[in-house]
């Protein structure tokens, strides 16, 4: 079966939990991430801080963790709306969705990572993609993975696996999927390091971690863990 992977790994807690099932399941494990520009400093020093942690907190996995990849993006800044409108401060679109938004930049970045792949000879693409919390983003939804992955495998001729283990689960079980794969360890690890707020704060901290506690991306952080935590209490 599969022995390595490359998981796309944004510093979050979605693609820290891919990264512990990565690392749970394959023998070989990198992490690549996208820097445009636009994405909060913050995000990128966190996933800094998560790799670090997970070295020192896991040493069962430790030994797996190889290379961190981070590949310029900046030229995605360029085809976003801010940069497209004029005087367009950030903000939220009825759609849910931030104005930055980029349409198709999740291809884009699964067609690099597979690059990266290829080069680096990793045999499976991890992705924390999922359709049940927030379907806003197509290029996030299953059929496009798996259009994806046959284009990315025709194309390069080589058979990539894209494996998102996030697609069909909810926040609440992203977090429970957590706990089964690192304890409470990786809960605490995740909680306190990992990054999702789209306006970058890091001043208020909450049970489910840090963020401003108002934009999409915290509140599903926060209902997700009020879920879990419930489903704790409930099965004691
Ligand atoms: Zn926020």
């Amino acid at each position: 079966m599969h022995k390595s992977a490359l998981v796309l790994f944004s510093g979050g807690q979605d693609s820290t939990t891919c990264l512990a099932l990565a690392l749970s399941r394959y023998e070989r494990v990198e992490t690549v991430a996208f820097d445009y520009r636009q994405r909060h400093s913050v995000e990128l020093q966190a996933r800094v801080e998560v790799l670090a942690q997970i070295r020192r907190q896991f040493p069962a996995w430790a030994p797996k963790l190889g290379q961190d990849h981070v590949l310029d993006l900046a030229v995605l800044g360029q085809v976003s709306e801010t940069s497209l409108t004029r005087d367009t401060a950030f903000k939220m679109e009825s759609s849910g969705l931030p104005n930055t938004f980029v349409p198709g930049r999740n291809l884009l970045f699964l067609t690099l990572a597979a690059a990266l792949a290829y080069r680096r000879d990793l045999e499976v693409i991890v992705t924390g993609v999922c359709e049940t919390d927030f379907s806003g983003y197509p290029d996030c939804r299953d059929d496009s993975m798996k259009a994806m992955q046959l284009a990315l495998s025709l194309g390069m001729d080589k058979r990539f696996l894209v494996d998102t283990p996030l697609m069909w689960i909810d926040k609440a079980q992203t977090w429970e999927l957590a706990r089964q794969l690192g304890g409470q360890a990786l809960i605490d690890l995740i909680v306190e390091h990992t990054h999702t707020c789209y306006l970058g704060d890091r001043e208020h901290r909450h049970a489910w971690g840090y963020g401003c506690g108002h934009c999409p991306a915290c509140a599903l952080r926060a209902a997700g863990h009020a879920r879990y935590t419930a489903g704790l209490l409930s099965s004691r």
